[in-house]
């Protein structure tokens, strides 16, 4: 049986009255899987995935992931080598979205704010370096464990385009200022059911924009999904007349979603 989001999701009858819907009252559905960590096997298949249906995979990386000095703070983080900045130049080109998800996976909410704001330029200085055309201006800097503080928030947002913290996943659309953009994730076990159930609920409301935090694929990383899962879940969306896949970046640049 269709899930309820796919099964209730049948384009407006337009002929019908035989009056186009004005564009003002179509639903918009915003749809990010944003996959943390790094993983390489992982990040390589998400891409692959994405490019399957001419998409942009919205990717999430550490500044020190892959030097072997890297200490992985959790266990999860430990489950297989994270690409190198060769392989995210690379994904970039191909155009995927490649952003900064911390120094060394640090909980900046549990640390003093100086070395907090350290770590983070540390990070955004890195991939300055190693990541062709990154301008932190343009990027968004997706907080580790999703853990951020008001007072490192206010700062950051005069550093970066947006951030992403801990928060309701549905977002309102992109709009100009909006610098907070808010998610939740679902670990350690799969977080296929989690996924499913917040898309139903965003299709189930007006327009908005749902921020999953997603990590690897095939059990690698903290609330996996199978990349068989991710395979049937793309295709499903994109033949929702509303819904719109995209990465933050690329949705917060692309203003005219929103009506106000
Ligand atoms: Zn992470």
């Amino acid at each position: 049986m269709l899930p309820f989001w796919l099964s209730s999701c049948v384009p407006a009858d337009k002929e019908k009255t035989g009056v186009r819907e004005a564009d003002s009252e179509k639903k918009i559905h915003i749809v990010t899987l944003s996959f943390d960590d790094g993983f390489k096997k992982s990040s390589i298949r998400t891409a692959e995935i994405y490019e399957k249906y001419n998409l942009s995979a919205c990717i999430n990386v550490l500044a020190t992931g892959h030097l072997k000095s890297f200490v992985g703070p959790t266990e999860s983080l430990k489950q297989g080598p994270k690409g190198d900045f060769g392989l995210w130049n690379e994904l970039k080109q191909r155009g995927h979205e490649i952003m900064p998800h911390g120094y060394k996976h640090a909980n900046k909410a549990k640390m003093p704010l100086r070395e907090a704001k350290d770590l983070i330029t540390r990070c955004l200085d890195y991939f300055v370096e190693h990541l062709k055309g990154f301008e932190p201006k343009e990027a968004i800097f997706n907080f580790p464990y999703n853990a951020s503080t008001p007072e490192l928030e206010s700062w950051l947002a005069t550093k970066v385009k947006a951030f992403r913290t801990r928060g309701n996943p549905i977002n309102p659309l992109p709009h100009k200022g909006q610098v907070k953009l808010t998610c939740r994730g679902f670990g350690p076990e799969s977080c296929e059911q989690f996924v499913e159930d917040r898309i139903e609920e965003l299709l189930a409301g007006d327009s908005g924009w749902l921020i999953c935090c997603a990590h690897g694929l095939d059990g690698q990383g903290w609330g996996p999904m199978r990349s068989s899962f991710l395979k049937k879940l793309l295709p499903r969306l994109l033949a929702i007349e509303s819904v719109r896949i995209l990465p933050t970046g690329r949705a917060l640049s692309e203003l005219s979603f929103s009506r106000t």
